[in-house]
């Protein structure tokens, strides 16, 4: 059976890497008919946020990336949450010190800075220095009563591990760089390293998918289930999302909290499409995936090595488009969420909205765009506009449309071609000469919504008082 999960530690907000994570774990869990566990890695209490659990699950909620198993959907591997999990990684850290896989260290805090900053100095890589390792089991026992003190794992002095990662392929690292890693913390809570091989364990996760930043603890891992005699999940380390400097993505250059391209109006559907594809892609040209698509095509295999620019831009075109293929009635449910209706005349609101629709990026910029139908006065601003609207050609047309209107009992979108064609047929004036006029009397602007829909928002009387101002 496939298990995956994500496993988020809870400081504040889902980045949109984290949700690349999640949707990487979910596709890979749906395509093999396995299961996918949301797990919250809350160890750290200094960096406890109040309200950041719910948060995050709202955002996974909200882009509709369903968990089998997590808090709330509690089984036989619950609690979700490491902080509840205690007891089980104390057993499993007694029999790593019982087996000499794992030791006390005294050291204090001000030792270990002392350390680190004379590494640092001399050029080497800051590493634990062994102090504690060898300490009798007497000493260590008789100072644990009296002094505070970390669990630190045993790794080897000599050789190194080779693994096989899923992306990165062939691995080799060796143990002279790896550090006597705390396993758990003077507080007695353990540190992510112990507390995530062990919940990986017992919660039988299969594959590991998680961001590349993790790569260089996997022999640390890769110890850790040796030590206590399991077998390792398979790993997938996924490549860095980057800002368009390549540098990594970060919020100095942008947005990275999924709940802020939300709130900005990007629809859940075109921000996950837009980050399957951001370090994954199926092969050939196809761009627009639904979530069913993108869990019958996702693979492990065509995961890219390199880092992948996050392209705003490719995102506000991946969200027109999402935009464009929504039926008319799921956009105008949607984008009632994004617009003051009051606003707008009632009976005639979908027309408005209609109009948006071919050119809309986010559905944030709707209210913005409604102006063209809520403004009664207006000014033109655009030197060329004012241009067009004086000339004796404009009068002739604006003229000629404001009779055929006035002859119509209604005015719809589909009359106002056929009076087009008989103001240029009467007129002999075409092409921009003809259109651009309507356009300005009736909006002030020379580039907005489809016209057909403003003229019908407006009605008959309201299109003949607006063009009446200009001749
Ligand atoms: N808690 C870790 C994080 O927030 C999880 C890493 C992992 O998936 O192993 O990145």
């Amino acid at each position: 059976m496939i298990v995956t999960r994500f496993a988020p530690s809870p400081t504040g907000y889902l980045h949109v890497g984290g949700l690349r994570t999640a949707l990487y774990n979910y596709l890979y869990a749906k395509k093999n008919e396995g299961k996918f566990i949301l797990r919250i890695e809350d160890t750290d209490q200094t960096r406890y946020q109040e309200g950041a659990v719910e948060n995050l699950m709202n955002s996974l909620k909200s882009v509709g990336i369903e968990y089998d198993f997590g808090p709330g959907k509690e089984d036989e591997n619950a609690p979700y949450f490491q902080s509840k999990r205690n007891n089980i990684y104390k057993k499993e850290v007694d029999k790593l010190i019982q087996d000499g896989n794992a030791y006390r260290c005294f050291c204090t805090p001000e030792r270990l800075k002392e350390l680190h900053e004379k590494q640092v100095a001399n050029k080497e890589d800051p590493k634990y220095d062994g102090k504690c390792r060898n300490l009798s089991q007497e000493e260590s026992d008789e100072r644990a009563k009296s002094e505070n003190f970390t669990v630190r794992l045993k790794v080897p002095e000599t050789g190194g591990i080779t693994f096989k990662d899923k992306v990165r392929g062939k691995v080799k690292i060796d143990y002279s760089e790896v550090s006597d890693q705390i396993l758990i913390k003077t507080d007695g809570f353990p540190t992510y390293h112990l507390a995530n091989v062990v919940d990986d364990h017992y919660m039988k996760i299969s594959h590991v998918i998680r961001g590349e930043e993790w790569l260089s603890s996997l022999p640390k891992h890769l110890l850790l289930y040796r030590y206590l005699g399991w077998k390792a999940p398979k790993f997938a380390h996924l490549p860095l999302l980057l800002n368009s400097d390549r540098s990594k993505l970060s919020k100095r250059q942008g947005d990275v909290a999924v709940e802020d391209y939300l709130n900005k109006g990007y629809l859940p559907s075109a921000l996950l499409n837009f980050l399957a594809l951001l370090g994954w892609n199926p092969g050939g040209k196809k761009e627009i995936f639904s979530l069913e698509e993108l869990v019958n095509e996702f693979s492990l295999e065509r995961i890219n090595k390199s880092g992948s620019v996050f392209d705003v831009k490719k995102l506000d075109w991946m969200n027109g488009q999402y935009i464009r293929k929504m039926s008319d009635e799921s956009y105008f449910v949607e984008a009632k969420k994004w617009i003051d209706e009051s606003k707008l005349k009632k009976d005639k609101i979908h027309i408005a909205l209609k109009s948006l629709k071919p050119r809309l990026v986010k559905m944030t910029d709707i209210q913005e765009k409604l102006k063209t139908f809520t403004q009664t006065e207006f000014e033109i601003n655009d030197e060329e506009a004012k241009k067009i609207i004086g000339t004796d050609s404009t009068k002739i047309v604006l003229k000629s449309y404001s009779e055929k209107v006035s002859d119509l009992d209604e005015l719809t979108a589909n009359d106002f071609y056929s009076i087009m064609k008989k103001v240029q047929n009467d007129t002999g004036i075409k092409g921009k000469d003809l259109w651009m006029p309507i356009r300005i009397a009736l909006t002030g602007e020379m580039h907005g919504p489809e016209l057909d829909c403003i003229v019908e928002y407006f009605g008959k009387e309201e299109n003949i008082s607006r063009v009446g101002k200009f001749f």
